[in-house]
């Protein structure tokens, strides 16, 4: 970590070097024998017993001096605490002790600037950052700051865990960070300034997968830096080619994280997680054909096609999605109950490109009955068991032998009565996204 433990004094090395290396014992002893010793620091970066604690992931001994009542927010040369150091490597037991032990989450060093969810974002620890995230909603930061505030959080030189992640390469962390609010097009400029965007940083760090996150998320491909320069030529400069025919501002947009909407903000978990599997697999979809024009390469994880749906594909006759007969329901629409893929669920929501102007005045309805859509939740497989269908008559029923188009039932009625989407049987999921641009244009 660059601080080495140079001491001068032989017992103070020797209290150190225990700490290191977790020797409960001897520490303690050492503690007993002489309390003041603690209040010794390292010669070279002024660390104290706990940043070593903390540092290197031990966490009984760290617990026994938080116990002792040390300081948990003690500062080393370069203003940084503990926490700052049990985040940068790692050590995710030290950084919740040192949380519960009261140590404040905004505290900023004297390097860069930088608070411990900078840390994390930098140095990936996507579990660090979780468990900081979660005590920002809990702790006095959340009433003083602002949740959204502390997330975007800018270092000495205006950059956020968000553009630190992107430039490291960190894509779980890109993904987190965006999940808890970062702002996907904020700039390290500020006050009228030009800076970089994250989308900029992720083009130098040559991360396709930090790209596609963010594009995802909407980022802008057309935002230019202090230098003039947009992502793609970022990263054509840096010869990352994948990244950059992504960033191409002439290849096609990819399908956008429908974040405004009111029934995504509010998904569940389970929801959730098949819709954004979803969005990744119709982007990765959608690469495939941007890449093939490239000469470049791609790495394995683009060419695996693993559905969303394919646990359960093996049940072949239950249900099939109404609108593209290819994957089986997974999503159901509340409150009429509808049902279909979460392939076509996301093409319904998902807008080619954001446009704020828009994003609140059309929201989608169900396809089937145009009724609106107050939740989306994942569709209960169904069993032997099936009372709720005996419950409501009038509920749509949803197997494919008893539902087809040419059975001109009152929900296909409901379908057709959309225009475009009575087209969209079995059309890839690309064109029924296009279409539903066109719908959604005045
Ligand atoms: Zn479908
Ligand atoms: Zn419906």
């Amino acid at each position: 970590m660059g601080q080495g433990l140079s001491c001068r004094e032989s017992h103070e090395h020797g209290l150190f070097r225990a700490v290191q290396n977790g020797e409960f014992e001897i520490v303690e002893a050492m503690l007993e024998k002489n309390p003041s010793v603690l209040e010794q620091t390292t010669v070279h970066g002024r660390l104290s017993a706990l940043h070593v604690a903390a540092a290197h992931g031990q966490i009984q001994v760290l617990s026994m001096l938080l116990d002792r009542s040390v300081n948990p927010d003690i500062l080393n040369r370069h203003k940084q605490t503990p926490l700052m150091l049990a985040t940068m490597h790692g050590k995710i037991s030290c950084v919740e002790r040192l949380i519960q032990a009261g140590a404040n989450i905004l505290m900023f060093d004297s390097l860069h600037g930088r608070t411990c969810l900078h840390y994390a974002a930098y140095y990936g620890h996507s579990d660090c950052l979780q468990i900081i995230l979660s005590a920002a909603h809990s702790t006095p930061v959340a009433a003083s700051w602002g949740f959204a505030r502390f997330v975007n959080i800018r270092d000495g030189n205006g950059a956020t865990p968000l553009h630190l992640a992107a430039r490291q390469r960190q894509p779980e962390c890109v993904h987190i960070l965006l999940d808890s609010g970062a702002l996907v097009c904020a700039s390290t400029g500020g006050y009228g300034y030009l800076g970089s965007t994250p989308l900029h940083l992720a083009a130098h760090g040559g991360s396709l997968d930090c790209v596609r996150e963010l594009l995802a998320w909407g980022a802008g491909r057309l935002q230019r830096d202090s230098s003039g320069r947009i992502p793609y030529m970022v990263a054509l400069k840096h010869k990352h080619g994948a990244c950059a025919a992504l960033l191409n501002p002439a290849s096609p947009e990819p399908l956008v994280w429908p974040s405004p909407l009111k029934f995504i903000t509010e998904l569940n978990p389970e929801a959730k997680d098949l819709l954004e599997k979803a969005l990744t697999e119709a982007n990765k979809e959608r690469e495939k054909a941007i890449l093939k024009e490239t000469v470049y390469s791609l790495p394995s994880p683009l060419h695996s096609h693993v559905g969303a749906a394919d646990d359960t594909s093996e049940a072949s006759d239950i249900e099939l999605c109404c609108i593209c007969f290819d994957q089986v329901c997974t999503i159901e629409v509340q409150t009429c109950g509808h049902q279909m893929c979460a392939h076509c669920t996301l093409a319904l929501c998902c807008h080619n490109k954001p446009n704020p102007a828009m994003a609140c005045s059309k929201v989608p309805v169900c396809p089937f009955c145009r009724s609106n859509i107050t939740q989306l939740v994942v569709a209960k497989i169904k069993t032997n068991d099936d009372r709720e269908l005996e419950f409501s008559p009038s509920r749509p029923r949803r197997s494919r032998k008893s539902f087809n188009f040419s059975e001109g039932s009152s929900s296909f009625k409901g379908l057709s009565a959309m225009g475009s989407f009575g087209r969209m049987g079995g059309r890839s999921l690309g064109k029924l996204a296009a279409e539903n641009e066109e719908v959604d244009k005045p």
